[in-house]
């Protein structure tokens, strides 16, 4: 590619970013970054009944969570701001005005109600009641009027519209990067408003004129918007403008596969789908999801390397992203896919930061603080982490390494606590209490030479020991936990044990 790259994401803050939103948004910055070119961020905020408070922070917050960092942007200008659409305002009439002097657009002056009336009738008649070349040179406009009576209307300060004349009888050429070759016939096309009555300009102009103006070479964004191919293709040529390039990306569909992935089904399958938590509904960041793993199934729905790799971080996939190989079909969700990412990720960090994330949760618990150190809670997780999907799995897994267990599994009790157990573990407490060096090997070593010298079961012994020490029959290595709590509280939890099931 000679021309440098620049592609934008050009969300309307309409409210929170849906995941798929952020695929677009990462597709765009890959693509970028593989060509060595730009990603710029565009506020589309022309629609000001749709617009939403907060919804621009959210979106600049879920890209910077994600590490989708753009290089042009509100706050970031490179010489094409500003980049709100609000902000631009003004210079889209001239744009629309251009065009109705070319004879590619038009002023209608049609009220609503009139418009209603012509789609009843229509429906009356079956028909469906369609802006363009069947009914323009019906309607109140600017190609039924006169030079007088249009310029009078617009001088007295009647409310109009700008409309693009859609040409009559053309077979469109299209192309996309993902569909490849489409022909449309510019018949079934309506003349869609291009500049409003209340001065802002529609999504349609505002669009194609910022898309030139910032010198965008490829647009790359969801299946949603290929039925506005067409026009804006019409547009371009319209301008005499070079046309950018085009890639639609496939919807993201729902887990069970049928329709597109929506808010709807994560309340009802307990999934996000949102990137951070916006009101009531909880975020990917929130519920426990490292942005390395959200964006790599991101990366995924709708793309392949090719090769079964599943695991990519963001600079591999710069590196092997390419848009042959995004698929024109939806993409399923699959929500217990993102936990296995998760987990995949969570293996992949340092035991240090592992231990930083989850010693918050403990300082709020009532734990001597003399186990609560970095130090200490990086061992713990050490040996748990490999069952863990999320930080907030540690506290499940590991509670017995900072408390004495305050219930036991009483199936396990029943089958484990045998008559001749209290001996057996009022026996144990004097080996553990010699043993000098009180560490995982050393107690393994001791205690299992113990069990031979008295010839005892492993059966006999392990699984109450287990039982008193953790609860239940589950953990890791039993040496390494004895290890981890110390002597003291080990022998304290197998005493305890023997109070409480005296009975048994
Ligand atoms: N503002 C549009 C949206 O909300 C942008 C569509 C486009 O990328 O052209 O998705």
């Amino acid at each position: 590619m000679s021309q440098k790259v620049r592609v934008r994401f050009a969300p309307s803050p309409t409210g929170p970013l849906h995941i798929g939103g952020i695929r677009t948004a990462l597709f765009n910055y890959l693509f970028a970054k593989k060509h060595n070119g730009d990603f710029i961020l565009r506020i589309e905020d022309t629609d000001q009944n749709r617009y939403v408070p907060g919804a621009e922070q959210y979106i600049i917050e879920s890209l910077e969570w994600c590490g989708l960092t753009f290089d042009e942007g509100p706050g970031k200008d490179k010489g094409f701001g500003p980049y709100r659409q609000s902000e631009r305002k003004e210079l889209y009439k001239d744009y629309a005005e251009a065009l109705i002097k070319s004879g590619h657009a038009y002023y209608a002056f049609d009220t609503t109600e009139e418009l209603d009336n012509h789609r009843k009738d229509h429906e009356a008649k079956g028909k469906t009641f369609i802006y363009n070349w069947h009914n323009r040179l019906k309607l109140k406009n600017s190609l039924t009027l006169s030079a007088k009576e249009t310029e009078e209307k617009i001088n007295s300060g009647e409310d109009y519209i700008i409309r693009f004349l859609v040409p009559q009888d053309e077979k469109l050429q299209l192309h996309d990067i993902i569909r490849g070759d489409m022909e449309i016939d510019s018949n079934i096309l309506d003349d869609k408003v291009l500049f409003k009555s209340d001065g802002m300009p529609t999504y349609h102009l505002a669009n194609i004129v910022d898309d030139h103006l910032m010198q965008i070479t490829h647009v790359i964004r969801g299946e949603e918007w290929l039925p506005s191919l067409a026009l804006h293709h019409l547009l371009y040529k319209s301008f005499g403008w070079e046309i950018p390039q085009f890639a639609h990306l496939p919807l993201i569909l729902k887990p069970v596969g049928k329709g597109k992935l929506s808010k709807r089904d994560g309340e009802k399958l307990g999934f996000p789908v949102f990137p951070l938590s916006w009101e009531t509904s909880q975020g990917y960041r929130e519920s426990g999801y490292f942005p390395e793993a959200v964006v790599n199934f991101l990366a995924l729905l709708g793309w392949n390397p090719g090769t079964e790799q599943e695991l990519f971080a963001l600079k591999d996939l710069i590196a092997v992203f390419s848009l042959d190989r995004v698929q024109k079909g939806g993409a399923r969700f699959d929500p217990e896919k993102t936990k296995w990412y998760n987990h995949q990720y969570l293996q992949k960090k340092s035991e240090r930061e592992l231990a930083t994330l989850y010693q918050p949760e403990l300082l709020q618990k009532d734990i001597p603080t003399s186990i609560t150190t970095l130090d200490h809670i990086e061992k713990v997780v050490s040996l748990v982490k490999e069952r863990a999907d999320f930080v907030s799995d540690f506290w499940s897994l590991s509670d017995y390494f900072f408390e004495a267990p305050r219930n036991f599994d009483a199936k396990a009790v029943r089958k484990q606590w045998k008559e001749d157990t209290p001996a057996i573990m009022k026996d144990l407490v004097t080996v553990l209490d010699g043993i000098s060096e009180y560490t995982s090997g050393h107690i393994e070593k001791l205690v299992k030479q113990w069990i031979s010298d008295k010839e005892l079961s492993f059966g006999k012994v392990m699984p109450p020991l287990r039982l008193v020490i953790v609860g239940a029959m589950k953990g890791p290595h039993i040496f390494d936990i004895l290890e981890l709590i110390g002597k003291e509280e080990s022998i304290t939890r197998i005493k305890t044990a023997l109070t409480e099931f005296i009975d048994n």
